[in-house]
């Protein structure tokens, strides 16, 4: 399987952007449904003279953009598959959570395909069976706990990258998977006060979700003996 190519113009500098190669440094607009470099959008936000905002409210919008964009870009990649039929066809693929998930996980990871126990371990995730975890959960909860979460996981990535603890993308992808599960369920009490808190305070919300620090239950020694306690504990 190749890596799809698909191309946009950014909508204030008018530069060729990559969508799968750029997209760490993506946002998305919803209203004009463009996409935009984020350092051009930050600069945009913190320039104008109608309505200006303080900075960290630029970044957390900023922030919430690129989330924006990663679910845009998943579309964009299952959507092109689809009509170019490089993948095996399948009915309403863009609405297929399963295949979003992986297909986010393919771009982000940069990977070209997923070994089969990576497949045989999201299903332990979604049938409930996956090692220490209490109900299952659907993919559409791991995709967005992922896109929330993954400059958090990035910056995991790198700490132990310093202290020698180098990945591949497929060990990557096992241990934020663990890093993700272990605090389940303090997404899904977030998600419940999401709901609670209703359409006009979501936005104040949603940034609570990205300051839960995930913690390790207990020491989980991984695949590199890399452990996540340890870790987050020091993060
Ligand atoms: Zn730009």
């Amino acid at each position: 399987m190749i890596v799809v190519k698909i191309t946009r113009k950014c909508g204030i500098c008018g530069e060729e952007i990559n969508l799968v190669l750029d997209i760490l440094d993506l946002v998305y607009d919803e209203k004009t449904k463009r996409f935009l470099h984020a350092k051009c959008e930050k600069e945009r936000l913190l320039s104008r003279k109608r309505g200006r905002m303080p900075s960290d409210e630029v970044d957390s919008l900023v922030e919430k953009m690129s989330v924006d964009a990663r679910e845009a870009i998943a579309k964009c990649v299952t959507q092109k598959r689809r009509s170019t039929g490089s993948r095996n066809r399948e009915k309403n693929t863009s609405d297929n959570p399963k295949r979003l998930l992986t297909d986010y996980l393919l771009y982000t990871y940069d990977l070209s395909c997923m070994p089969k126990y990576i497949y045989v371990k999201l299903a332990s995730v979604y049938s409930g069976k996956y090692e220490g975890l209490k109900k299952p959960c659907p993919p559409e909860d791991l995709l967005d706990m992922w896109q929330r979460k993954q400059a958090y996981l990035n910056r995991v990535y790198e700490y132990n990258k310093q202290k020698g603890n180098c990945m591949d993308s497929i060990q990557r992808i096992s241990y934020d998977l663990a890093i993700l599960l272990s605090r389940y369920d303090g997404y899904l009490e977030w998600k419940e006060k999401q709901s609670l808190l209703g359409e006009q305070q979501q936005e104040s919300a949603n940034v609570i979700y990205e300051n839960i620090i995930p913690r390790a239950n207990k020491p989980n020694r991984h695949k590199g003996d890399v452990s996540i306690a340890d870790v987050l504990d020091e993060i």
